[in-house]
């Protein structure tokens, strides 16, 4: 068994909010280079930049998860992951039917391109990303469990977006785990598992916030298992960072 660091919550240039610079390729060299083991890649609502992701991660030595942070009805974050892309993929397809059918407006909104592992851009999506998709926090759960990925109710304790802002409280759920942002927590997390996560849309604040998970092996099986038994230790509890 060893420790491992992830930082599971990462926004790529397919979000309207993050920054252009964050290609799929310079956030998982970044990710190396700030001596992360796994990483995942959860862009508003859409999985179309894993797929050169998954290469970079690959190039990098890293082991990777692939998803989106999806918006519910009640407009509360949900980190979606999963252990391949076409499951990804699959779930973001299913996501971006129930968007609400709101254009995005790049000079306005933000730009939503997905783009290769060589930064060339392959496309941009249509709808506004940020928007909410037409499911509720538990039928969102119910499609990610069945794909057999994990689902984590993110930031939990920020003041918009989350669990605590939308519904003053964490609903019991059959959540793999919660994120949380800051130590103490003010949500009560009950039993549930609690990670962090950078949320970083930036390079630079890629692993400002990092979990590590107990395993044999950093795969998706390794980090489910460190999850059922708690064998996690979060940056935001630590002395040193
Ligand atoms: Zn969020
Ligand atoms: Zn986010």
């Amino acid at each position: 068994m060893a420790w491992f660091r992830a930082d599971l919550h990462l926004h790529s240039c397919l979000s309207p909010c993050g920054d252009l610079e964050c290609s799929p390729s310079a956030i998982a060299a970044t990710a190396r280079e700030r001596g992360l083991t796994m990483v995942a890649l959860t862009d508003h609502n859409s999985a179309l930049n894993c797929p050169a992701f998954s290469e970079a991660c690959a190039h990098h030595g890293l082991s990777a998860l692939f998803g989106m942070e999806a918006t519910s009805r009640e407009e509360v974050h949900l980190l979606c992951l999963f252990e391949t892309v076409e499951q990804a993929l699959e779930m973001g397809e299913r996501l971006y039917e129930k968007l609400a059918d709101v254009h995005n407006i790049p000079e306005k909104l933000g730009d939503q391109v997905y783009v290769d592992v060589e930064e060339n851009i392959l496309g941009e999506v249509e709808k506004h990303l940020i928007g909410a998709v037409d499911l509720s926090v538990d039928e969102i759960m119910a499609l990610v469990l069945d794909r057999g990925g994990l689902f984590i109710p993110a930031h939990i304790d920020r003041t918009v977006n989350s669990m605590g802002s939308q519904l003053g409280f964490l609903p019991a759920g059959a959540y793999s785990a919660v994120e949380v942002t800051r130590s103490p927590c003010p949500i009560a997390t009950y039993d549930y598992p609690r990670v962090c996560n950078s949320d970083a849309h930036f390079l630079p604040d890629i692993a400002a916030r990092w979990f590590a998970f107990e395993a044999d092996t950093p795969d998706f099986a390794g980090l489910q298992a460190a999850l059922a038994t708690g064998r996690l230790k979060l940056s935001i509890e630590q002395p040193t960072a």
